[in-house]
């Protein structure tokens, strides 16, 4: 006999609903389906989930499991997740193309994307489940692999049937695209960075024309050819390239704008199935000009590429964690144009950096009329400590402690103006008060924010995790809490982008 008899059998019967969690084993009702002759559902017992499979055939022969009284329980492994892929259509992640509104739920530690399905679910949004920066699982320790089995898992677990997708975030190298694309991610996000020269703004104008002579003639006869004095309407602006502005928008921009050819071109075009394909030039030293986005746009349009969406570096600052910080007005202004070429185009407008913008999110929902791209990825992670600190409130002081003591390590990583002077000391806070004190105050949800990674990867002398091991442990137990937390802040964000 299986101590999963009980739940086989209602399996079996396709009515789960009425099993109640016992003796530690919750049943996930969403789970149930079925193929041939097999039907599956999931459960978590002791903290660890599994599928269980009842029946005869394929499925139940493919999927990897120890078989007792029947049922077979299958944990969450990699090769399990590509059987569940290979049954079950809605687990593979997929691309959206451009005319439906998506948000990047980057998930750090694998146990967000339940929440994340009940924040979306029913609402006109879709989900990245799966996105992560080459940046992101350094500093979490994990692989790509684990990201992608994290968020098919979820779609499983939820019977989320609507569809999501997976985003190699700010990706630099063509080897980690390959390594992306050949584990099934479909959306791209390419980081041109590397290509942007971010030195041309610093010097004089007689300096950049010098620098702008030395390009080879076909390079400046290509670009004269197009832009030089002719006029523009962008979003009902009209726009002229002077010399001056042309040199320095093909100094600062023409690599990027090779580049993004050549990756385009090598994986996007000749890829096996639709890919999102964003391309990103958000981390440059000073907001992108309107009349420079329209110029790696329109370039990239006359040599045949087609994107999902580009996200433009904005005026004002896009902070981690914490509202926009800057002149909202302003900001509306430059939006209008930014959203106004990515409809001319017919891409989307990406919003990186997206948690907790709430004051511009109206902004952005409006002017983009709903086809957008908001990327968030460390409030979720905030959330999840916001849950510890309400319900083990030792753990998250000791956190805290850390988190202080190592905070000049991380800023090497993000860029913040924490002022570590303003957030309350800790022995003045009671547990009740934990997570309203810290998790609503810009310098102290700053100050956990970019240390995530020193969190996660810190161990004793013996190489014991100091908080991980216990941070997933107390997540696992109170995953409804959890998931409430994510419903309701992320939900915050799609109510003011408009979804
Ligand atoms: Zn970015």
């Amino acid at each position: 006999m299986s101590k999963y008899q009980t739940i086989a059998q209602a399996v079996k019967e396709g009515n789960v609903s009425n099993i109640s969690a016992s003796e530690g084993i919750k049943v996930y009702p969403h789970s149930l389906s079925e193929s041939g002759n097999v039907k599956l559902v999931m459960i978590k017992d002791n903290q660890t989930k599994y599928i269980l499979a009842v029946g005869e055939g394929p499925l139940f022969d493919e999927l990897q499991g120890s078989v007792e009284g029947g049922v077979k329980a299958c944990p969450l492994t990699h090769e399990n997740r590509l059987v569940i892929n290979k049954y079950f259509d809605y687990t593979v992640p997929r691309a959206f193309g451009t005319q439906i509104a998506t948000i990047g739920l980057g998930d750090r530690l694998g146990i967000a994307s339940p929440g994340h399905i009940k924040t979306v679910r029913g609402r006109n949004v879709r989900p990245i489940l799966a996105q992560q920066s080459i940046r992101e699982l350094n500093l979490t320790g994990r692989d790509y692999k684990q990201v992608v089995d994290a968020a098919c898992f979820a779609a499983f677990q939820e019977g989320y049937k609507d569809g999501f997708g997976a985003d190699g975030d700010h990706l630099k190298v063509e080897a980690d695209i390959e390594l992306a694309l050949g584990l099934g991610f479909t959306m791209l996000t390419l980081d041109c960075s590397e290509y942007i020269d971010n030195s041309i703004e610093g010097l004089s104008a007689a300096e950049q024309a010098a620098k702008y002579a030395a390009l080879p003639e076909d390079v400046r006869k290509h670009y004269e050819s197009r832009y030089l004095n002719q006029e523009f309407t962008i979003a009902g602006t009209s726009v002229t390239f002077d010399q001056e502005t042309l040199a320095k928008n093909v100094l600062i921009y023409g690599p990027a704008i090779d580049f993004m050819e050549h990756i385009y071109n090598k994986y996007i075009k000749t890829a096996d199935r639709e890919i999102d394909f964003e391309i990103s030039i958000d981390e440059t030293a000073t907001p992108t000009a309107p009349e420079s986005h329209f110029l790696v746009a329109k370039e990239l349009y006359a040599r045949g590429l087609t994107i999902y969406s580009m996200a433009p570096r904005f005026i004002g600052e896009f902070q981690k964690g914490i509202d926009y910080i800057g002149d909202i007005e302003q900001f509306e202004k430059e939006l209008i144009i930014h959203a106004g070429i990515a409809d001319d185009f017919g891409y989307k407008l990406s919003i990186h950096s997206g948690s907790d913008k709430f004051s511009v999110f109206p902004i952005i929902g409006k002017h983009t009329k709903g086809r957008f791209h908001v990327k968030t990825a460390g409030t979720n992670w905030l959330e999840a400590v916001r849950t510890v600190a309400k319900v083990n409130p030792g753990l998250y002081r000791r956190m805290h402690q850390h988190a202080l003591e190592h905070f000049e390590e991380a800023t090497a990583y993000y860029h913040v103006t924490t002022d570590l002077s303003k957030i309350a000391p800790l022995d003045q806070v009671a547990d009740a008060d934990l997570a309203d004190t810290y998790m609503n105050e810009d310098n102290a949800r700053q100050l956990i924010h970019i240390t995530y990674g020193i969190l996660l990867q810190a161990k004793d002398a013996e190489g014991k995790s100091l908080f991980k091991d216990e941070f997933y442990s107390t997540l696992s137990d109170q995953e409804e809490a959890f998931e409430q937390s994510l419903i309701s802040h992320i939900g915050k964000h799609l109510d003011l982008l408009g979804k």
